[in-house]
């Protein structure tokens, strides 16, 4: 059986980041940028006030003081119309570009009208200096200057960016696409009240969400009957997605049909079985459309804690390198002091839900691991923030002994 290590680089060694393609600005969060990007225009595009004041010169107001004659005003928006001359200023906001032969912006705090005469403007600022309250053209950004390189995280600051340097469309990777197939002759709906021998199916929204929330698109193809023909259109529905995550049907059971008709589909079975628990069952394989096209194939075990610990370990990873992101720095771990003592046995690696806290700076993150039933208790995993790693063996560990855990979030 693979360890965790080796079968998450066989996963990884399968997946490769998607073409980028013309994305419309406004979906673009969250991608990873596709191209270099330039500035088109200086930024900003002319020298520009920061402030509501008046342009002045400051050598016509020696220690920040004087009397100057207004010759207009300049709201953002327009562009001046005469420049300022010995003994003159100019009225402008905030934004607005700089008229010629001004130095310096003194604030509208520092100004008044002289007595009488709203066409005389008395200053005094203490502080005046040549450049003051001035915004230079292309301090930020120059034209053809590259502000973006291909590979950057798309936030709402490059949303912005870009949109300043005019790119209503950029070239991105787009988000994954991701089908979810629950597998289970037992299961109902969430809708449904189950009769006896039945459960809800919680897979399916579960698996959704998880997708979701890494920024992938998702859809719930909802259950497929533990026979052949319902598997086999499901899955094949399934397969038109770059990432298919099945659940249920992969152990041992009678009626563990996935890996035989995924193999009738076309997929090939890269690894089944980990040295891990939850989520032992893994499954994971590869249909190859064509050379450039190819769906990645994750048949989890359909313990709902299993389900999604496997998710977290090697979907996530996947869906992050399709994505063009770093798989490596997906997961958060942490070493963490153990709140009490606690004794753990089992011949496989064990991700055991719990509760991680940082309460003060000096005795560092603490870790403290739920009670928990096992694979089927999604209780004691809602509850939890964080995966405790035991290695595979028979400890007691000690209160205040460091543990390895992998934050959720
Ligand atoms: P399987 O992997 O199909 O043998 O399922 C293992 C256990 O997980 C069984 O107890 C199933 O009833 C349960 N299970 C399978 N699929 C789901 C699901 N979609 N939601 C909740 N539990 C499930
Ligand atoms: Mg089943």
């Amino acid at each position: 059986m693979l360890t965790v290590e080796e079968a998450l680089e066989r996963v990884l060694a399968n997946s490769s980041a998607k073409m980028a393609a013309r994305i419309p600005l406004c979906d673009a969060l969250g991608l990873v940028l596709g191209e270099d990007v330039s500035a088109d225009l200086d930024s900003p595009p002319y020298d520009k006030s920061m402030v509501d004041g008046y342009a002045v010169r400051s050598a016509d107001l020696p220690g920040g003081s004087g009397e100057l004659a207004l010759l207009e005003e300049i709201m953002a928006g327009m562009t001046p119309s005469r420049p300022v001359e010995a003994e003159t200023c100019s009225r402008i906001m905030t934004g607005a570009p700089i008229p010629r032969g001004a130095d310096a912006v003194v604030m509208q705090e520092m100004t008044a009208s002289a007595a009488g005469d709203p066409n005389r403007i008395r200053i005094r600022d203490e502080r005046l200096r040549a450049g003051q309250n001035i915004v230079r053209q292309g301090v930020a950004m120059r034209r053809g200057e590259v502000v973006l390189r291909a590979g950057r995280i798309i936030r709402p600051a490059e949303i912005g960016l870009l949109a300043e340097v005019g790119r209503p469309e950029i070239s991105a990777i787009p988000a994954a696409r991701v089908a979810a197939l629950s597998t289970g002759n037992e299961l109902v709906s969430p809708a449904d009240h189950p009769a006896a021998g039945q459960i809800r199916n919680s897979n399916g929204p579960m698996l959704v969400a998880a997708a979701r929330q890494t920024g992938a698109t998702a859809v719930d193809l909802g259950v497929a009957r533990d026979e052949r023909e319902s598997l086999q259109a499901k899955l094949a529905e399934g397969l038109q997605n770059d990432v298919l995550v099945v659940s249920g049907g992969v152990s041992t059971g009678i009626l563990d049909l996935a890996p035989a008709t995924l193999a009738e589909l076309g997929v090939r079975e890269v690894f089944h079985k980990i040295r891990m628990k939850p989520g032992k069952p893994l499954w994971f394989g590869v249909k190859e459309h064509t050379a450039e096209r190819r769906t990645l194939v994750f048949g989890l075990p359909g313990n709902p804690v299993s389900s999604f610990v496997c998710f977290e370990l090697f979907v996530k990873p996947a869906l992050a390198k399709l994505a063009g992101r770093d798989p490596k720095i997906v997961h958060d771990l942490i070493t963490a002091r153990l709140t009490s003592d606690f004794s753990h046995r089992g011949d496989r690696p064990t991700y055991h839900p719990a509760v991680v806290e940082c309460l003060n700076q000096t005795a560092g993150p603490s870790v403290r691991p739920l009670r928990w039933a096992g694979s089927a208790d999604l209780r004691g995993l809602a509850d939890a923030n964080a995966l405790a790693i035991f290695p595979a063996g028979d400890f007691s560990y000690r209160a205040g002994e460091p543990v390895q855990a992998l934050l959720l979030n």
